[in-house]
Order: C-alpha cells, then sequence, then structure tokens
C-alpha cells in the first residue's frame, strides 16, 4: 500500500486569504497530496498575542474557508494544547499518530527565511520534507544558501522524494501571491472592500463582530 501524502501548512490566519487557499490548493495538485491540513498557530511565539484574536475565533474563520475544498483541512492540535504552539511537537504528534504517513511543510519563502528563529528548527528539518514557495523570485538565492548551510537537499518536483532532510523550492504565478493579512487588516481598518481577497463566508464573520475595524 502507497504512504499516504499530507501537506502542513501552519499560520496564524489572521484572517485566512485567498492567498492561503490557493497556496494549499497548488501545492496539493502539484505535489499529488491526499491532503493539506492548515495548523492554526494559537499561541505562536513570535507573534504579540494581546493583538491577536481569540484562536477560536481564528479556527471558525479558517473552518468557513477550507469547507468548499475536501483536501483541505482545518487542524486545532494547537488549539488543545497548553502553552506555546511550538512546531516541533506538533509534527512529533502527527508524525506519532500517522506513521505510514509521509508529511510535506509547506512554507513561503519569506516564512522559510526566518526558520532558525524557530525552537529546534534543525530537528524539524529532519524530521519532514519542506515545499518552499518562492513568495519573491529574489529570495530564491538566499533559501538556497541557506539550505546549503543547514545541509538539507534540494529536491526536484519529479524526483523520488526520499528521506528528510531535503528541500523542494516551488514557484507558480498568481495575482494572490503578495496578499497578506496583515494588508486585510488594513483595509478593512480604513473601512475599504476586502472581498476580492477573502472568501466571501469569512467576510461574514468578520462583518458580524465588526472584527478589524476601527473605532
Ligand atoms: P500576516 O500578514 O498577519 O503576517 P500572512 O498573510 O503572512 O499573515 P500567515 O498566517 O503568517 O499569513 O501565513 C501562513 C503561511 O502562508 C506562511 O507559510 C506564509 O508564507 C504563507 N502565505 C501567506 N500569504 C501567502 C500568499 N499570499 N501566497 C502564498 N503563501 C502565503
Amino acid at each position: 500500500m502507497s504512504r499516504t501524502k499530507t501537506g502542513l501548512l501552519g499560520g496564524t490566519f489572521n484572517p485566512v486569504h485567498r492567498g492561503h487557499i490557493e497556496l494549499g490548493l497548488k501545492i496539493k495538485d502539484a505535489f499529488h497530496l491526499d491532503s493539506v491540513l492548515y495548523i492554526l498557530s494559537a499561541r505562536p511565539p513570535h507573534k504579540k498575542r494581546q493583538e491577536l484574536p481569540p484562536a477560536e475565533l481564528r479556527l471558525a474563520m479558517l473552518e468557513a474557508a477550507l469547507q468548499p475544498h475536501p483536501g483541505l483541512l482545518p487542524c486545532d492540535l494547537e488549539l488543545r494544547r497548553q502553552g506555546y504552539s511550538w512546531t516541533i511537537d506538533t509534527i512529533n504528534e502527527l508524525k506519532a499518530a500517522s506513521p505510514r504517513s509521509s508529511f510535506y511543510f509547506i512554507t513561503g519563502s519569506e516564512g522559510f527565511l526566518k526558520i532558525r528563529t524557530w525552537k529546534e528548527y534543525r530537528r524539524i528539518l529532519r524530521a519532514v520534507l519542506f515545499i518552499i514557495v518562492l513568495r519573491r523570485p529574489s529570495h530564491r538565492l538566499q533559501v538556497e544558501r541557506l539550505l546549503r548551510e543547514e545541509g538539507v537537499s534540494l529536491l526536484r518536483a519529479m524526483d523520488d522524494p526520499g528521506l528528510p532532510p531535503g528541500a523542494f523550492l516551488h514557484a507558480y504565478v498568481s495575482d494572490y501571491l503578495e496578499l497578506s493579512a496583515t494588508a486585510i487588516r488594513k483595509r478593512l481598518a480604513h473601512g475599504q472592500d476586502v472581498s476580492p481577497y477573502v472568501e466571501r463566508d469569512v467576510q461574514k464573520i468578520m462583518e458580524e463582530i465588526k472584527l478589524y475595524e476601527e473605532g
């Protein structure tokens, strides 16, 4: 029996937007993954928590956004744990629960370039294969250098992926690549329309409770 291929896409999803959805869909398709788990970072160590809406609310928006896409699944593991949301703990938990799965950690290049700030990042690089999506062409050389320095092989999408440590550097064309949750929060604070950038059901939730609106 072939191994199940699962993508892991972590984020604060504050709020989830079309860039996140497209990322999951494109990678699932390009790498023939069975599913992509959107892991909500409940208590991220690197972000100011007082500025984050409750994890349950961000999860509700994530569930609404992923609902139309059967292969994209919300994951609340980090909500159910106490303390900071460390990626290494989540990966270990998922691997222990599904020993027959291969896991692919999906991340944008700007996020990957900060990996040295993650707890036990060397263990993470050796626990799962990475799929790094180029958010900017200029990131390519920086990502390749970091991989070289950390002894992580650069894999080609068509290769048999083998075992970690290894990473795919992937690029796709999209109008949504430059979209960020920060930009969406800013637009809402200025009373501007965000309907081109977030799913309708996510927008409904935000409107109902006036999330990110000023005053
Ligand atoms: P913020 O602006 O609040 O920092 P964000 O929009 O970057 O948020 P995150 O929740 O931090 O969203 O991102 C989760 C993951 O999705 C990261 O790996 C990030 O690189 C990736 N990502 C974010 N926005 C996009 C996008 N527009 N296209 C592709 N990947 C994205």
